[in-house]
C-alpha cells in the first residue's frame, strides 16, 4: 500500500515513513492512495476487537516494515472494551471512552505509540497541540517509551481541571506547557517548530495530532466493528453521528464507509465553532479564531483534517449532497445533557451531547452516536446540570493522585526552546 499527500499525489511514501514524518514534505496530509474493500461476511463472530483491527489494518501495512509485528501491536494498543450502549429502539451510543485516559483519543495515540516505538532507534520528539484530550492520551501512551520525548501544548485555562491533570501528571519524558492563548495558537507553534530548521537539526520532530495518519487508521476500526455488529444482529446499515472538532474522527468514519462496511449516513455534530456548517451552506471555507465552548475538545476554528475530508468528494456539490453538519450551542448542550439524564438515565459528556442533539433532528433508521469522552472528566459542567455526583472512573482516580507539573508561557516557540535547553 502506498501513501500520497493531499497536495501532490505523484510522490509515494510507505506507511512507516508517513507515520514518522507526520506531515508530508509539501505541507499536505498523508492519505492512502487506495482503500481496501471488505465484505461483512469476511468477519466471523468469534473475532475479538483487536483481531478485527488487525484484519482491517493489515492491507494498509502491506509492504511495510511493521507488517509482521502488526497483530501484536494491535493486541498491545486495543486492550479495552468498545461497548455499544442502547439508548432506545433506534439509538445507540458507541462508548469510545474506556481506554486509560477516557476518550477516543486513546485508540489512535496508543496505536501510534506502539508503532513509533518499534520504528525508531534514534531519539524522536513528539510535539502535540491539544484542545483537551489529545494531550493526555498521547502523554499516557508515550510515557516512559525509551526513544521518545513528548511535548504537550495546551491552551491555559481552556480545558477542564481533570483533563489538565491527566496531561500534567507524568514527568520523565513528558513536558507539558500551558500556553497563554488558544488551541489555534498551540497548533501554530507546532507548525512553526516543524518548519524551523534549527528545531529540525536538534530534534527529529514528529506529530501525534490527528494529522498523523497512524492515529486515523485505527479509528476506522470501531466504525467497522459497530456497523458489523448491528448488521449481523438486524441486517441493517448503521448511521453514525460524530461529535467533531479537527475532523479526524469523522474522516475515519467516512474511510470505513469507503472500505465497504455496512454504513449508510454519517453526520457531523460540532459545537458553536461552525466552520463546516458554514462551508456546506455557502461553499466557502473560511477558517477563523476558535470560540471557547463547553465541548472544549472540539474548540477548533481551522480543522486540520478538512483537506482529507474534501478529498473524498469530487467537488463542493458532491460534498454538500453527502455531508450534513449540525452546529450546537452551549445552551443546547446543557439542555441535552439534562434531557439525556432525565429521559434515558444516561450521563453524557458535553461533546457526546452535541451528537445526541443532532440525533433528535433526524429520523429513519438506526443511529449510532460516537460517545467521545467519559462524562467524569467534565464533572464541573455536568454535575450542576444533573444535580448529582458522577462516579469517578478508577483510571482517572489514579491520575488524580499524582503530582501535576507544567510550565506556563506566552505563545512563542523560542520560550520552549529555551526551557528545554535548560532542562
Ligand atoms: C478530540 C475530541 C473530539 C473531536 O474529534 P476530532 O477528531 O478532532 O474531530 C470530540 N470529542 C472529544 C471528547 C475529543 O476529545
Amino acid at each position: 500500500m502506498k501513501y500520497i499527500s493531499t497536495i501532490d499525489n505523484r510522490k509515494h511514501y510507505t506507511l512507516s515513513q508517513a507515520m514518522l514524518e507526520g506531515l508530508a514534505p509539501d505541507g499536505g496530509l498523508f492519505i492512502p492512495e487506495t482503500f481496501p474493500k471488505f465484505n461483512a461476511s469476511e468477519f466471523s463472530e468469534k473475532l475479538t476487537y483487536s483481531d478485527i483491527c488487525y484484519k482491517i489494518l493489515k492491507p494498509f501495512f502491506a509492504g511495510d516494515a511493521l507488517i509482521n509485528k502488526l497483530h501484536e501491536l494491535c493486541r498491545l494498543a486495543f486492550n479495552f472494551d468498545v461497548p455499544l450502549k442502547k439508548i432506545d429502539f433506534s439509538t445507540y451510543i458507541m462508548e469510545l471512552f474506556h481506554g486509560p485516559t477516557l476518550s477516543f483519543k486513546d485508540f489512535g495515540a496508543r496505536f501510534l505509540a506502539a508503532c513509533l516505538n518499534e520504528l525508531t532507534e534514534k531519539k524522536i520528539t513528539i510535539m502535540v497541540a491539544t484542545s483537551g484530550d489529545t494531550g493526555s492520551a498521547v502523554a499516557a501512551a508515550f510515557y516512559k517509551k525509551p526513544h521518545i520525548d513528548v511535548i504537550v501544548l495546551f491552551p491555559n485555562g481552556q480545558i477542564s481541571k481533570r483533563q489538565q491533570q491527566q496531561m500534567t501528571c507524568w514527568g520523565e519524558n513528558v513536558y507539558a506547557f500551558a500556553i497563554d492563548g488558544t488551541f489555534d495558537d498551540c497548533q501554530r507553534m507546532v507548525k512553526s517548530a516543524f518548519s524551523d530548521a534549527e528545531w529540525q537539526k536538534h530534534n527529529h520532530l514528529c506529530t501525534a495530532n490527528s494529522i498523523n495518519i497512524g492515529r486515523l487508521l485505527p479509528q476506522t476500526c470501531y466504525y467497522a466493528y459497530a456497523s458489523l455488529n448491528l448488521f449481523k444482529q438486524q441486517n441493517i446499515e448503521a448511521n453514525f453521528i460524530v461529535p467533531s472538532g479537527n475532523l479526524g474522527n469523522v474522516t475515519a468514519a467516512y474511510w470505513a464507509k469507503k472500505m465497504g462496511f455496512p454504513i449508510n449516513r454519517i453526520l457531523i455534530a460540532t459545537n458553536a465553532n461552525r466552520v463546516v456548517s458554514d462551508y456546506i451552506e455557502t461553499g466557502h471555507y473560511q477558517p477563523r479564531q476558535s470560540i471557547h465552548t463547553l465541548a472544549n475538545a472540539m474548540d477548533v476554528g481551522e480543522p486540520s483534517n478538512f483537506e482529507r475530508l474534501i478529498k473524498l468528494f469530487s467537488d463542493y456539490s458532491a460534498f454538500k449532497k453527502e455531508v450534513v453538519a449540525y452546529s450546537v450551542s452551549d445552551d443546547q448542550i446543557k439542555q441535552t445533557i439534562k434531557k439525556m439524564f432525565s429521559k434515558y438515565n444516561t450521563i453524557v459528556c458535553p461533546h457526546t451531547a452535541t451528537g445526541c442533539w443532532a440525533r433528535e433532528r433526524v429520523d429513519d433508521g438506526i443511529w449510532i452516536i460516537a460517545g467521545t469522552a467519559h462524562p467524569c472528566k467534565f464533572e464541573t459542567v455536568i454535575e450542576p446540570i444533573i444535580q448529582q455526583k458522577i462516579p469517578i472512573d478508577t483510571a482517572l482516580s489514579k491520575m488524580l493522585d499524582r503530582k501535576s507539573k507544567f510550565i506556563l508561557i506566552e505563545p512563542k516557540l523560542e520560550l520552549i526552546t529555551e526551557y528545554l535547553k535548560k532542562h
